[in-house]
């Protein structure tokens, strides 16, 4: 089925998933299911990288993980939301969504960086 990737304020209503750099074992589940492409193996160490922008909130990617590295943003430790590099964007956002992004990072915590 063709899912809609979100553009403008429709990237405030999900909360994505943060994933644990240091248990991912790179194995590819989470990017085998997800259903927009929102993971992707980061190509200097290969360990599972959100999409920022494209997440949708499916959650498929939770349960196929075999280490338990993802999380619900709204559920994941805050020592997890405030490691660098376990998302980046797909693509440059406008100055609108740059502040959706900001409103996203104060809602949930999130302190680390993207990539
Ligand atoms: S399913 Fe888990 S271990 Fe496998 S690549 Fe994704 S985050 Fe890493």
């Amino acid at each position: 089925m063709f899912m809609e990737v979100p553009r403008g304020a429709d990237l405030l209503k999900y909360q994505r998933v943060v994933i644990d750099q240091e248990t991912c074992i790179s194995c590819g589940a989470c990017v085998a299911v997800c259903p927009v492409s929102a993971l992707e193996l980061a190509e200097d160490n290969f360990k599972s990288t959100l999409l920022w922008d494209k997440c949708i909130d499916d959650f498929s990617c939770i349960g196929v993980c075999p280490v338990n590295a993802i999380h619900k943003t709204s559920e994941a430790p805050q020592e997890l939301k405030a490691r660098n590099s376990w998302y980046r964007f797909s693509r440059e956002l406008s100055d609108d969504e740059k502040r959706f992004f900001e409103e996203w990072r104060k809602k949930y915590g999130v302190t680390g960086n993207p990539k």
